[in-house]
């Protein structure tokens, strides 16, 4: 099983790599806060090894003139790949947020696109089933939005997997002959998910919310997204995450009020990181409430985007 082919893979890394087995050992110290809202939890993690990642300028400037660090050239000696289909290398990501924490790059140099690759996002999540596998679009979260990859982090760390589980704010619009399609309520972001075993019926709903979001922002190379996938009992769960902003206005401050936080994939799943001590120890209830609100579109307009599908 890839699975298995997997874990091992990752235990062989952490004894070959130093970097990698001390930034996971350190994991295990990271500091965490809870944030309550009655139907649902959301919780901080410091993590200073991500610096990196959330204050990565991503504008095509700064891009074309850094190597890219998922080009096989580029990598360090230490890293290694594990070879998949679909042109697809699994590397451990030295900085890691989950316990196993795996970045999956392209083998070529391509921009990051997920409309025609969202059903190797449906293969990766069935073969990785104990991982959730996750995507952030070019231009709301991804640090090389010039080299086409996904990430996986084991499944049982973000809060939205149980929260769609438990159903408390996760309502049911329509199942029809193999999927299902989900709205989020009083979530503070507007999330669309699907269920289903049917693959080539979630890859069309896909494509149908993808098409229909794309009208909403057609100056972009695709619409702002972020997915998480997982397979379970059988079954695919797809989250869609439609993106208004990259990042929020506080990330852009410039006073003592800045809080350097750049909402991705697994920051909308409910784990928020925060690479700077300052920014965990401030970030209130309220700030997350209006960094989601920025970000993430409400209710209404993700009613508005589905909206001809049903
Ligand atoms: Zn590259």
């Amino acid at each position: 099983m890839y699975s298995d082919r997997i874990d091992e893979f990752f235990s062989d890394q952490l004894c070959e790599w130093e970097l990698a087995k001390l930034n996971y050992s350190q994991l295990n110290k990271v500091k965490t806060r809870e944030f309550s809202f009655g139907t649902f939890e959301i919780f901080v993690q410091f993590n200073p090894g991500r610096i990196r990642s959330s204050a990565a300028k991503v504008d095509p400037k700064s891009i074309g003139e850094r190597p890219c660090f998922l080009c096989r050239r580029n990598r360090p000696k230490e890293q290694r790949d594990l070879n998949l289909e679909n042109k697809l290398s699994i590397l451990v990501n030295p900085y890691p947020i989950f316990s196993r924490h795996l970045t999956i790059p392209s083998d070529i140099h391509t921009d990051q696109r997920i409309r025609s690759n969202f059903d190797i996002m449906l293969s990766l999540a069935e073969i990785m089933h104990s991982y959730t596998v996750f995507y952030n679009g070019p231009q709301c979260g991804a640090s090389a939005p010039d080299h086409f990859h996904f990430q996986a982090g084991n499944r049982g760390f973000m809060p939205i997997e149980k929260d769609f589980t438990n159903g408390m704010n996760a309502s049911l619009l329509i199942a029809d002959h193999g999927i299902e399609i989900w709205k989020w309520i009083a979530y503070l972001r507007g999330i669309i998910s699907l269920k289903g075993n049917d693959r080539k019926k979630l890859v069309e709903v896909f494509g149908s919310v993808f098409d229909k979001f794309a009208e909403f922002q057609p100056e972009n190379p695709e619409p702002m997204l972020n997915i998480l996938v997982e397979f379970s009992s059988d079954e695919w769960i797809v989250h869609i995450i439609p993106r208004k902003k990259h990042r929020p206005s506080q990330f852009y401050r410039e006073d003592s009020t800045q809080l350097l936080i750049s909402p991705a994939a697994v920051d909308l799943g409910g784990a928020i990181i925060t690479p700077r001590e300052e920014d965990f120890l401030m970030i209130t209830k309220g700030d997350i409430e209006d960094i989601f609100t920025q970000v993430c579109f409400d209710e209404e307009e993700i009613a508005e985007i589905l909206k001809g599908i049903l």
